[in-house]
């Protein structure tokens, strides 16, 4: 295996919001920038559609947008790091702007703001509509390719970590030259999120959480693992990932109604823009009794199209007019509020080893994602990233280390969707979560393309299974409610192997 000397470079394992964002920021630091799939593919950052919070609009305040996210985390949110964070956010989108991501304006050329889910004021900044994340990614992509700092591998799949006595050493990756090890004390991982381990999810299919597998076999600690929000309206189409209709839909006025015409949000506190955890519940009580449900946006006929438009297309595509028809849908895997255990600085208990972006928990969500904060912390984690790395010497000197003939091979998710589908989705319980442990542990001990995948799912239903309380997005039906104290959790992939050990050794009740 070819090994190449990139000590003097910092390796990012990830091209969406939160990578580039690093990337940049790191300039002129040279930087070994990785993706998977071609740059702005296979990203959630390039689906996002709502936009970006940021507490810019006159009636608001950095407080504000605090006390929203504080809520809709559930008592669980880190407010030091959000605090810190929600502060960043106006200048984030300042940046952006700055490096050429249009965002949508009014005739006096002030952001124009949304409403979202939970939001007590107008504050979601968008680009394109109902586009987003395609503007940002399409311009910092363009940014990047133009930076002379990052060398840009394309179709480039960070396999491994190599890490010894708590020290990151290098990577193993998957390149079009085949597989090499880059050398190098300073990785970031900003490989984005979980949703691919799910039968329905919004995510690309290769969202699967491989930069938590990384990390966490190089011996890194995970936070708030079975937290994982999911969307209560994916177009319940023919299409993979499932198209997300936004909550910026309801927020200009649609409703969720089933299939009788009843709309079954009406008497719960917030309607359709209660957080979305309890939206996603009720969505989900509606299909177990046997309802389909849908989204009623005829109201928003003369606009639809034009505040809409990749939502309308999409729509069309499967033959369905908003202006004029229910929109078919029901809750998907969307958001992972939990991941590698980060500080505000996005640094793991790994030396050399920094997250960001959905891949990470900073302790912003708490048990439950306020809606636009993610694109949020993405940009803002990105650089805070940098700037950490920034601080240190300008050089990583390392020893260098032999090359190790090691085959990896690419992961298949598909093994580990099926257990952990039914097991670890909007309700769980206790002998569902067990019985998924049992069934994820041999696949991952066992080398194969299964492994990867099914170690991220063992270690979220682990992480599920210790949490005996309802909170967030979180519901146990055998624990429906919430504890008196909530407390973030921590989990290493050793400790998920022995509670599923302990589980298949426990006799039959
Ligand atoms: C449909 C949809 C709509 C959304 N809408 C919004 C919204 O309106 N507002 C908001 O705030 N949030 C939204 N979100 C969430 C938000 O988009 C994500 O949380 C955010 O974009 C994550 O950014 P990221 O950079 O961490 O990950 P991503 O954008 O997912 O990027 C991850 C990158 O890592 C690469 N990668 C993965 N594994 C490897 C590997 N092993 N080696 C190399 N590369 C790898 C992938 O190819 C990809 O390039 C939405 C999400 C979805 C799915």
């Amino acid at each position: 295996m070819e090994s190449i000397d990139a000590r003097g470079s910092c390796l990012i394992a990830g091209g969406g919001l939160a990578g580039l964002t690093a990337a940049l920021s790191l300039a002129p630091r040279p930087v070994v920038l990785l993706t998977k799939a071609p740059l702005g593919a296979e990203a959630a950052s390039a689906l996002a559609q709502g936009g970006i919070a940021a507490a810019i609009g006159a009636d608001d305040s950095i407080g504000l947008h605090l006390a929203d996210t504080l809520g809709a985390g559930d008592g669980l949110c880190d407010e030091k790091a959000a605090r810190a964070i929600l502060a960043l956010a106006p200048s984030a989108v300042e940046d952006l702007a700055r490096r050429g991501v249009a965002f949508d304006c009014d005739a006096q050329g002030r952001p124009m703001l949304g409403l979202e889910a939970a939001h007590s004021r107008r504050r979601i900044v968008h680009g394109g509509g109902d586009s987003t994340g395609r503007e940002i990614m399409r311009a910092l992509a363009c940014l990047v390719r133009q930076t002379p700092s990052i060398t840009l591998l394309e179709g480039a799949e960070a396999l491994q970590i190599l890490a010894e006595n708590n020290r990151v050493l290098g990577v193993y990756a998957r390149t079009s030259h085949g597989q090499v090890i880059f050398e190098t004390s300073c990785v970031i991982i900003a490989t984005g999120g979980i949703g691919g381990l799910f039968q329905h999810s919004t995510n690309p299919p290769g969202s699967w959480g491989q930069g938590l597998a990384l990390a966490a076999k190089a011996g890194a600690k995970m936070a708030d693992l079975e937290f994982i929000q999911f969307h209560p309206t994916a177009l319940d189409g023919a299409s993979f990932p499932l198209k997300l209709v936004s909550e910026t839909v309801r927020g200009e006025g649609a409703i969720l109604v089933d299939d009788t015409g009843s709309r079954f949000m009406a008497d719960i506190p917030g309607a359709e823009l209660a957080p979305r955890d309890i939206v996603a519940r009720a969505a989900w009580r509606q299909m177990a009794a046997g309802r389909r449900i849908y989204l009623d946006a005829r109201r928003l006929a003369g606009k639809f199209a034009r505040r809409f438009p990749a939502i309308a297309g999409f729509c069309r595509s499967e033959g369905i007019d908003p202006a004029k028809q229910l929109i078919p849908v029901r809750p998907a895997a969307h958001y992972h509020m939990g991941g590698i255990a980060v500080d505000l600085w996005g640094r793991s208990s790994i030396e050399g080893l920094w997250a960001c972006g959905e891949a990470a928990s900073t302790g912003l969500h708490g048990a439950n994602r306020l809606a636009s904060n993610s694109l949020l912390e993405a940009a803002v984690c990105g650089r805070l990233v940098a700037d950490s790395i920034n601080g240190l010497a300008q050089n990583f000197p390392r020893k260098r280390q032999p090359a190790r003939d090691q085959v990896l091979i690419a992961s298949d998710p598909a093994p580990a969707q099926k257990i952990l589908s039914p097991a670890a989705g909007v309700l769980r319980d206790g002998d569902g979560l067990e019985a998924a442990a049992a069934e994820l542990l041999p696949l991952a001990q066992q080398e194969g393309r299964a492994r990867d995948p099914a170690l991220v799912a063992l270690m979220i239903v682990a992480a599920a299974l210790r949490r005996q309380e309802s909170r967030g997005a979180h519901f146990r039906t055998d624990f429906p409610q919430a504890a008196e104290h909530g407390r973030r959790s921590y989990l290493y992939l050793e400790e998920a192997i022995a509670a599923a050990r302990e589980i298949t050794l426990a006799p039959a009740a």
